[in-house]
């Protein structure tokens, strides 16, 4: 459920009709609901409401500061990848004992960045970065809180591009190379083992895979035990898929309710890294006609939005359902709904049967709240669009649109 519907043949952002907010910010322009994002963060959170847990939101799916600031006073984490993310979500307000931070090549300065903030801790990917850990919190004196991410070899069932945990990826360590890690770890000075890992992939429609990957850890986690490696923490990653068109992926309910009933009795405090399930519904991009281009052969919607905006689409052959904002009884066609890059693969949609639309209308692309703005570029010299929220019927700019004096502002 999300607060994008139509009222009296208008598509509206909670209160606020789409063709207001781009009168006044201008297209291509995404637009979060607030509401939705309470939602889809409650909801998701309540469903391990019987186990001690922590829900870090995913940074890389929607990072824009004001969305971070409204997740954390719900309550949220964050998830991050890369020192930006670290920054963001400081400038969010984020406590720092509530980043995890995941990724397979930490460079040395985001090591630092990372253990002078004193976040609670790295998800390591090899042994070598475990031992730059090591190092660099030696260097400032400081103990560092890691967990080894384990790859399980589970096959997640989804885009090849967004499965991160079988073997022949690059993430996460097997588990033989795993455990040896944890006895290094156990040895080292300035870092601690509190947790073990994993992240499977995205966009998955089945609870399956997880479980699986779950008791792989577990029993992962038991051999450590009966080491003497006793851990605190279990990070299972983010993960869950949303409907982009037909699919049906679990409740995030019944997702927590299969993870809780394994987990009961394990005395682990849980982590759990969303991103797609919290955001993706939670945001839509407009883009307006430009050209309506017919041939013998095709025809062609042009929009003011392109690959550079929403990639998933050319990066992923991703569905997003795409509607008029005005909703009148029109025939349909079948159209390519295209942006103007300089690419064949710069499209929004293929095939897509549509009503027949003029120039100057506004289109509404959903489920682009997650690795929509943040996947972005200035590809072709396009300027990256205008962010906003809307919550109720107040409508904030998350993000202003990049202007030309932006695009060469670094080049010196
Ligand atoms: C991308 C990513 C996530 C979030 O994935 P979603 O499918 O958006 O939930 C969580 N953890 C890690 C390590 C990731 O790389």
């Amino acid at each position: 459920m999300h607060h994008f519907q139509p009222k009296d043949g208008l598509l509206y952002a909670e209160d606020v009709p789409v063709t207001e907010l781009v009168e006044r910010f201008g297209s291509p322009l995404y637009v979060y609901s607030a509401a939705t994002f309470r939602r889809h963060f409650q909801q998701f959170d309540s469903a391990f409401a019987d186990l001690d847990h922590m829900v870090c939101f995913s940074v890389k799916a929607n990072g824009n500061v004001h969305v971070l600031k409204m997740l954390a006073e719900q309550g949220a984490g964050m998830d991050i990848v890369s020192g930006g993310e670290l920054h963001r979500a400081l400038a969010a307000g984020v406590e720092p004992k509530k980043i995890v931070y995941s990724g397979v090549g930490k460079t040395e300065a985001e090591i630092r960045y990372a253990v002078e903030q004193d976040i609670l801790m790295f998800n390591v990917e090899s042994l070598p970065e475990l031992e730059e850990i090591e190092r660099v919190a030696g260097a400032l004196g400081r103990k560092a809180g890691v967990s080894l991410r384990i790859n399980p070899d589970v096959d997640p069932k989804t885009h090849p591009y967004i499965s991160t945990g079988m073997k022949n990826n690059k993430f996460g360590l097997e588990m033989g190379q795993a455990l040896e890690g944890y006895r290094l770890a156990q040895r080292m000075e300035h870092v601690e083992p509190i947790g073990v890992d994993c992240h499977i992939g995205s966009q998955l429609t089945t609870i399956e895979p997880f479980m699986e990957a779950l008791d792989k850890v577990l029993d992962f986690e038991k051999n450590l035990r009966a080491e003497g490696i006793g851990l605190r923490y279990i990070d299972l990653g983010g993960g869950l898929g949303i409907t982009y068109n037909e699919e049906a992926p679990p409740h995030p309910k019944e997702f927590g309710a299969a993870i809780v009933g394994r987990l009961k009795n394990e005395g682990l405090k849980l982590i759990l890294e969303p991103g797609r399930v919290i955001s993706g519904n939670a945001g839509v991009l407009l883009t307006k006609v430009t050209y309506v281009k017919k041939t013998p052969f095709k025809n062609f919607i042009i929009v003011d939005a392109a690959m550079n905006d929403l990639v998933r689409p050319s990066l992923y052959q991703s569905y997003h359902r795409i509607t008029p904002a005005r909703q009148s009884d029109r025939p349909e066609i079948v159209v390519d709904v295209v942006g103007p890059i300089c690419e064949s693969g710069d499209f929004l949609a293929k095939e897509r049967s549509l009503p027949e639309v003029e120039a100057g209308e506004i289109l509404a692309v959903f489920s682009a709240g997650a690795y929509g703005f943040t996947m972005s570029s200035n590809y072709n010299a396009r300027l990256r669009a205008a962010e906003v929220i809307v919550d109720g019927d107040k409508t904030i700019l998350a993000r202003r649109r990049e202007t030309y004096e932006d695009l060469v502002r670094g080049e010196l």
